[in-house]
């Protein structure tokens, strides 16, 4: 249960680069950093417009003489400083990742990255180097993946409540980029589906990357053996980059299974789903109800779990908040990621390996799996939209 008491001896100081005025998902990392005590947000270069991003950063309470022009200037000055950041986030455009963790690692800061973390295994991997090198900590802000439902889906699978796993069932589609009118009016539609920019993926990227994690997160022993990926780009003038796609999954236990993502999903308003479907039985959870878990047992009347009861698993009920008869969300599941992500910034510092060893929450080597998720769908589509081998780090060099 989580009731405000501190988990970490103190806040880390904390700046961000990008997460500006203009930008989208910057208050979802203001909102889930601040809300435990381990954080402090003491510096930014929050906007590619320095002016804009120096008066957001006084309107949010930062310091003016620590509202920087950019992430260079940042990492330089809060380095000579005796009480510089710690840590610090990215919430700016795909593009532009590589680059600046690169730069934060060097200059000794843990990073908390934006999703997809880069666009190649090879940078990625180049990344895990460096924090390795450094002793440091990269999270990686899969923010759905703290609703803690997800975690009961976890224990129960892991406890058989399912039986052996046979199908996965994954979607994540809206229609908010249905037409293309967005991709010219909207700072953060454009460049979505701009490779310069967004990388070798739109959807793939922008939206599956998410579900995928979760399935992981759920399912940790499930592998994929090899898949197939159809994808298209509805909207034409976004070709390569697809607003639709469909996979399939073959996994190494014999289970099959799909994923689609879609921006073009007319209508749709809330289209992330994540079934398991087991010998025995099968657990289902929408993103839209994410206080419900159903659980279908073959030849029984459905049940619903429901967040904040007795009955959840320890693992569930540990990042608990606000206790029955009450709604949590999106909010409190990022204040979930931010939260561990501070305790395993906490426990590299303390070089307390037996919590890091533990504890659940999106890292380096989920960044990388997202980024190899996406080369290996977009390696299947581009050949044709063939079944491939599903490439890992490990299986390229086996
Ligand atoms: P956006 O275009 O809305 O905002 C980008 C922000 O970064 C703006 O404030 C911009 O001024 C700033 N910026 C750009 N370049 C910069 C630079 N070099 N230095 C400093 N600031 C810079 O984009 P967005 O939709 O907020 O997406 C940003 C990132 O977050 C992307 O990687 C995206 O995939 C990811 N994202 C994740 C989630 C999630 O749920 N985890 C949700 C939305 C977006």
């Amino acid at each position: 249960m989580i009731n405000g008491e501190n988990k970490i001896s103190r806040p880390l100081r904390w700046g961000m680069v990008g997460g500006g005025r203009t930008g989208q998902v910057g208050y979802k990392h203001r909102t889930g950093a601040l809300r435990d005590k381990t954080y402090d947000l003491v510096a930014g270069a929050f906007d590619i417009d320095a002016e804009r991003g120096r008066d957001f950063g006084v309107n949010l309470g930062v310091d003016s003489n620590r509202c920087y022009p950019d992430f260079q200037t940042m990492f330089a000055e809060e380095a000579n400083l005796n009480e510089g950041i710690e840590v610090v986030s990215i919430a700016t455009p795909n593009g532009t990742h590589y680059e600046i963790t690169m730069a934060a690692l060097h200059a000794g800061l843990h990073v908390i990255c934006e999703k997809p973390l880069v666009f190649t295994t090879k940078e990625a991997v180049e990344i895990k180097q460096l924090a390795e090198e450094k002793g440091l900590i990269v999270g990686v802000t899969y923010g759905f993946s703290g609703n803690i439902m997800l975690l009961q889906m976890r224990a129960m699978i892991e406890q058989g409540k399912i039986g052996d796993i046979h199908l996965v069932d994954l979607q994540y589609t809206h229609g908010y980029a249905a037409t293309g009118d967005g991709d010219k009016k909207n700072a953060a539609q454009k460049w979505r589906v701009d490779p310069k920019i967004a990388g070798p993926s739109f959807v793939l990227g922008d939206l599956s990357t998410h579900t995928y994690y979760m399935s992981q997160l759920i399912m940790p022993e499930m592998k994929i053996k090899k898949l197939l990926c159809d994808r298209q780009s509805f909207v034409g003038s976004r070709y390569p980059l697809e607003d639709n796609a469909y996979v399939l999954m073959h996994y190494e236990n014999g289970a099959v299974g799909r994923m689609w993502t879609s921006a073009v999903d007319a209508g749709c308003m809330d289209g992330q789903r994540i079934r398991i479907v087991g010998s025995k039985a099968s657990l289902e959870w929408w993103d839209s109800k994410p206080n419900e878990l159903r659980y279908e047992l073959q030849g029984e009347p459905i049940q619903t779990l429901v967040r904040g009861t007795e009955y959840l698993d320890d693992l569930t009920s540990e990042y608990e908040r606000l206790g029955t008869l009450h709604q949590e969300g999106l909010s409190d599941a990022w204040a979930n990621i931010y939260l561990r992500i501070a305790i395993a910034i906490d426990a590299k510092k303390r070089g307390d390996e037996e919590i890091l060893d533990k504890l659940i929450y999106p890292d380096i080597d989920a960044g990388i799996a997202g980024v190899q998720w996406i080369e290996n769908c977009v390696r299947s589509a581009d050949n044709g939209s063939v079944w491939v081998e599903y490439e890992t780090e490990e299986s390229v060099h086996a």
